[in-house]
């Protein structure tokens, strides 16, 4: 049986429909009946190949959600029917330091979900059991979608730096990423900072949990904020004026960057040495890292604001999104 999607044949071209014969099932994987997958900014970037890694044709989508239909012979810990996620990754070298850690991202070996393997803007996917992560009941199947690859990609900092209820932490840019790190950050006691280039997201922002409102292109209004946060989570991956923002940081802070900026970071030596400050960052995180973050999103009833596009759409979905009109994520209804 053929697997339906939808395919883009090369670099910033449209996505149309497109089947492939995935072949037979490995004995370490199961195939899901997608029923919605969010749509992130890597897809986009994938679409075209501004990271000079896409290989065409490329079936974008990276946060499937859907039922598990057929499980290979040495599949452990699913079951045929059960509702589980898959984002970024599909599949690791198991057998590596990073993998036996629990670090199975950092894994050299690890194959992105939608390079050089199909994603979920289809009717099944398949990726190895362990990348395949159960969702909690309590996670509705609409929305949860977004944070297999924005939610986890948002929370895993927060645990791997030890980031403390006591600190201030700022969010830049407030899209798919940044409004669920304020909802992770709030819940997990933060003081929060959301920073915007977009006045009108701040009533929203609010809600999803920042304390504070600064605009994330003006440099007069970020100094205000000078010696002020712990943690800098940067998710735009345009070139802000970084020189600015690190002064945000009190001293020993740390400024993360997950937004995949496309321009070399200017990054003032002096700044960094004087604070005692770090610069660092992180490629969304591993199976282990995915269920404690959607069982503590489940706990805190954090969950992705979406806007639904029927999987026929998805070049529309996809314009919407590049034109910065999403509020906050895009999710393709795919079944
Ligand atoms: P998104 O929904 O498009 O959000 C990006 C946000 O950046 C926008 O909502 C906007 O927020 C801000 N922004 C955009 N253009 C800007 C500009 N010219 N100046 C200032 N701010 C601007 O994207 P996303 O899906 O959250 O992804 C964000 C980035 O993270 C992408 O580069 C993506 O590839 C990357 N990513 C990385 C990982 C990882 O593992 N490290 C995982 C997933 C995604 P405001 O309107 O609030 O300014
Ligand atoms: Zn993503």
């Amino acid at each position: 049986m053929k697997i339906q999607g939808w395919a883009a044949h090369g670099a910033k071209r449209k996505l149309e429909p497109f089947s492939y014969d995935a072949g037979l099932l490995g004995p370490e994987e199961v195939e899901i009946a997608v029923e919605f997958c969010g749509l992130c900014h890597s897809d986009i970037s994938i679409l075209n190949n501004d990271w000079g890694l896409s290989r065409y044709p490329v079936i974008p989508g990276h946060e499937a959600v859907g039922q598990v239909v057929a499980a290979g012979d040495h599949v452990k810990g699913l079951q045929v029917g059960q509702r589980v996620g898959v984002g970024w990754n599909a599949d690791s070298c198991m057998h590596c330091h990073e993998c036996m850690t629990g670090n199975n991202n950092l894994c050299l070996e690890a194959a992105p979900t939608i390079v050089g393997h199909h994603g979920g803007f289809a009717d099944r996917i398949r990726a190895h059991w362990l990348w395949a992560i159960p969702l909690p009941d309590a996670l509705d199947t609409s929305s949860a979608g977004p944070l297999l690859c924005g939610g986890l990609t948002v929370f895993a900092p927060l645990s791997t730096f030890g980031v403390k209820p006591t600190d201030w932490v700022g969010v830049v840019g407030i899209g798919g990423l940044g409004h669920l790190a304020l909802q992770f950050a709030n819940a997990w006691g933060c003081e929060v900072t959301a920073f915007t280039s977009n006045p009108s997201k701040a009533d929203e922002a609010r809600k999803f949990g920042a304390h504070r409102i600064v605009s994330s292109r003006d440099s007069a209004e970020i100094l205000q904020a000078a010696n002020s946060l712990d943690f800098l989570l940067i998710t735009v991956n345009m070139s802000l004026d970084w020189a600015s923002l690190l002064k945000t940081l009190k001293p020993n802070g740390r400024m993360y960057v997950v937004g995949a900026v496309l321009e070399p970071m200017s990054i003032p030596a002096f700044d960094l040495i004087m604070g005692q400050k770090s610069v660092s960052g992180s490629p969304t995180g591993g199976p282990a890292t995915i269920s404690t973050m959607l069982d503590f999103a489940a706990r805190h009833n954090i969950a992705p604001q979406v806007e639904h596009f029927p999987l026929g759409k998805v070049n529309d979905a996809i314009e919407h999104l590049a034109a910065g009109k999403a509020r906050y994520r895009v999710v393709l209804d795919v079944a």
